[in-house]
């Protein structure tokens, strides 16, 4: 019968296993440009269930497409439902200048205690210490009462159809889980000398409002003729940039400023001073304080025009979206008719790509994972607030069905977050938050799913 902190012992004792992992993983190059044939997550799947298999642990890939595999491993308990699933994604996006990177994208290089490459830290990082997590367990005979589900799915970066939003909508039993980690949130924030963990409990909404705008088509050499819709654009273009969207302070972050050491109590009202005052001492809480306070609209593509001699009668210009939890569509509409009143000829359509999502903060669950980071990183004194993420997870097809959904990921506070470029150049991760993170996923499982 393995003592938890025996686990957490071998976990520093196996470091170099779990860095050549990472890179064998960062070496397979998944990368989903979100156009058919794209991804491949197949081939990094494939290499997990052979790893698993090498550790005695179960598992299968079930697709959409052949190539864009989902992993499903299951490291079963006494009672024969699991509790927890361990979840993370194994595509990632694209490279944009591999000139511009330190070392090749692909060739997970270690150095300076980091591991390079594209996707090492979103999403595998996360993949790594997830399943040398279950390793860890099954290698030590640790019995759980029930049992722990690790799925890393395809298509994240594109929306997921082909990988958790297809296995909600057709295999949800694949899912199957009362309480869900997930990257999304969990990231360490020093603030006023406080060490601050955020707790990944939601999304907030995004959507894609294409607005149309209208003129009349003339030769460009008697534009009088005509009328130009690129004149339109730019009334509309000032019109959105001088738009003031609405204060809110009502998101459970909120109410944990002081944990910050913020003494202010938040309010529509002074909310923009305390991101003013905040700004200085720590940028990205300040950009998550403004994030949180305010539905978002940022024009980002402007399509128009046939000839460069023709008057242009149609332009269309799409802005991102952000909303609120609450901010429903009439919300939205009633924003943009303000912003757009009486422009002639114009008309916009609304898509939503992700609806807003959460998940509640109190919670037994919180408390948990509050333990698992406690003693993954073995410190006493760490603090929480629940955080809305202004991007989006798979988390939102997990919450919709039902299961607890928590961003969290284990992270290491003396990892540098600035280091970590998700999405940039010289993307990489700590390997302290590659040991934390895996001490952390295991904690949890023995916890939650009563390991002895
Ligand atoms: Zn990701």
């Amino acid at each position: 019968m393995p003592s938890l902190q025996s686990l957490l012992d071998e976990v520093d004792h196996r470091a170099d296993e779990i860095v050549a992992l990472e890179q064998d993983l960062v070496r397979i190059p998944s990368i989903n440009t979100g156009f058919m044939p794209t991804g491949n997550e197949t081939r990094v799947a494939e290499y997990c269930r052979d790893w698993l298999a090498g550790e005695g642990i179960e598992s299968r890939i079930l697709g959409r497409d052949p190539e864009r595999g989902n992993l499903i491993a299951v490291l079963p308990g006494r009672d024969s439902k699991t509790r927890l699933m361990l979840m993370s994604h194994t595509d990632v996006v694209p490279v944009e200048n591999a000139s511009k990177w330190r070392f090749e994208p692909f060739s997970a290089t270690v150095s300076g205690g980091r591991v390079y490459g594209r996707g090492a830290s979103d999403c595998k990082q996360l993949l790594t210490s997830q399943l040398m997590a279950v390793a860890v367990l099954k290698r030590n005979g640790v019995r759980l009462e029930q049992g722990v589900r690790l799925v890393s799915g395809a298509d994240e970066e594109h929306g997921g159809r082909w990988g958790f939003g297809w296995l909600a909508d057709k295999h949800a039993e694949s899912l199957e889980s009362e309480l869900a980690v997930n990257e999304g949130g969990g990231n360490a924030v020093e603030m006023g000398g406080n060490l601050v963990y955020l707790l990944g409990i939601g999304e907030k909404g995004r959507l894609e409002v294409h607005i149309r705008l209208k003129g009349e088509s003339a030769h460009a050499s008697v534009p009088w003729v005509g009328k130009n819709a690129g004149f339109v654009l730019a009334e509309a273009l000032k019109r959105i940039e001088a738009y003031k969207p609405e204060l809110d302070t009502s998101l459970p972050l909120f109410d944990y400023l002081s944990e910050f050491a913020i003494e202010d109590k938040p309010t529509p009202k002074n909310v923009d001073r305390i991101v003013a005052h905040v700004e200085p001492e720590n940028r990205s809480l300040a950009t998550l304080l403004r994030a949180l306070s305010r539905m978002t609209l940022t024009p980002t593509m402007v399509k128009g025009g046939v000839k460069s001699n023709s008057v242009p009668e149609s332009i269309e210009l799409t802005c991102d979206v952000r909303t609120l939890p609450f901010q429903n569509e009439a919300y939205l509409r009633k924003q943009l008719d303000a912003v757009l009143a009486g422009l002639e000829g114009v008309e916009y359509d609304v898509d939503y790509m992700s609806v807003p999502n959460t998940s509640p903060y109190k919670t037994e669950f919180a408390e948990a994972v509050k333990r698992a980071q406690a003693v993954a990183i073995g410190r006493k004194d760490i603090r929480w607030a629940p955080m809305v993420s202004n991007g989006f997870t798979d988390s939102r097809f997990t919450r919709n069905i039902g299961i607890v959904t928590y961003g969290f990921k284990g992270v290491h506070p003396d990892d540098d977050p600035a280091l970590t470029n998700v999405h940039g150049t010289n993307e990489s991760t700590g390997i302290l938050t590659l040991i934390s993170s895996t001490k952390a996923m295991i904690a949890l499982a023995y916890d939650v799913c009563g390991g002895r």
